[in-house]
């Protein structure tokens, strides 16, 4: 069962699965949203939103092929500025002009590769709800983090400096993504899973207040696959996946979704 205990109370949350192509993805890869497109109308998983974050280069494209079929769309980034002289860069407003209506914000790949800090995070954040998108904020600890204990402590402290103080529920996903599990094939256990989540809606609610904390959606990203999609998902406080590798392919991201099929939520 997907559902948020705070305060208390328990709250239910529609699950989303989101996937994200990182940098990967030409043209031709659009066949494979057209084949998600096309399975789940065929065999809809009414239990759970779909969300697919291709390349910003795809991005129109996909908005055409998704069109009607109720798949969201998100970007993988976003610029904190409106527009000016920052070259290369794309803002959240270009994103949502090209059909985005959700952004990826602090993924660890842009925050190990490019030196993102939790203030830059907490700004694109920002841009995302100035443009109106959903901002999917990723936090997560390294290995050697983890290996030392300091998971708690380091995803409280990146939450303090990442999700904006008026982060509402409506408009904001957190993702939890320990570093060491992306792409590894690794993944924390099912009792880590949720002593984390717990945590993380725990912080968001002396943050955001309860009623926030407890509408929003917090994924679980890192190694998720069709084989440990079930242990994964259906920890307490874990309201979906945000899915790499296994998105790339309709056919394993629709497996993914799933296991939320006849699960009553
Ligand atoms: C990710 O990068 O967001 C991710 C979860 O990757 P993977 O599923 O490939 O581990």
């Amino acid at each position: 069962m997907v559902i948020a205990r705070i305060g208390g109370r328990v709250t239910r949350i529609k699950p989303l699965v989101a996937g994200n192509w990182k940098m990967n993805g030409l043209g031709g890869s659009l066949s494979e949203l057209a084949a998600l497109r096309d399975h789940l109308a065929a065999s809809p998983v009414p239990e759970a939103d779909a969300m697919m974050c291709p390349p910003a280069t795809l991005l129109t494209r996909a908005h055409e092929v998704l069109s009607g079929s109720g798949i969201l769309l998100g970007a993988q980034d976003c610029s904190p500025h409106p527009s000016g002289a920052h070259t290369g860069d794309i803002s959240a407003e270009m994103l949502a002009d090209a059909g985005a209506t959700a952004v990826i914000v602090g993924h660890s790949e842009r925050r190990h590769d490019h030196g993102e800090t939790d203030a830059e995070v907490h700004a694109k954040a920002l841009a995302a709800y100035r443009a109106g998108l959903t901002a999917i904020i990723c936090i997560g600890e390294t290995e050697e983090q983890y290996r030392e204990g300091h998971t708690l402590d380091v995803l409280r402290s990146q939450l303090e400096g990442s999700v904006p103080e008026g982060a509402r529920a409506g408009t904001t996903i957190v993702a939890y993504e320990p570093v060491w599990a992306i792409g590894t094939g690794l993944t924390p256990t099912p009792p880590e899973v949720a002593q984390v989540h717990g945590l993380i809606r725990t912080v968001l609610g002396q943050m955001l207040g309860d009623s926030e904390a407890g509408a929003m959606r917090l994924l679980y990203g890192g190694s998720v696959k069709p084989s440990n999609a079930a242990d994964l998902l259906f920890v307490p406080d874990v309201n979906g996946a945000l899915v790499g590798g296994a998105s790339l392919k309709a056919k394993d991201f629709y497996e993914i979704m799933s296991v939320y099929a006849g699960s009553g939520i």
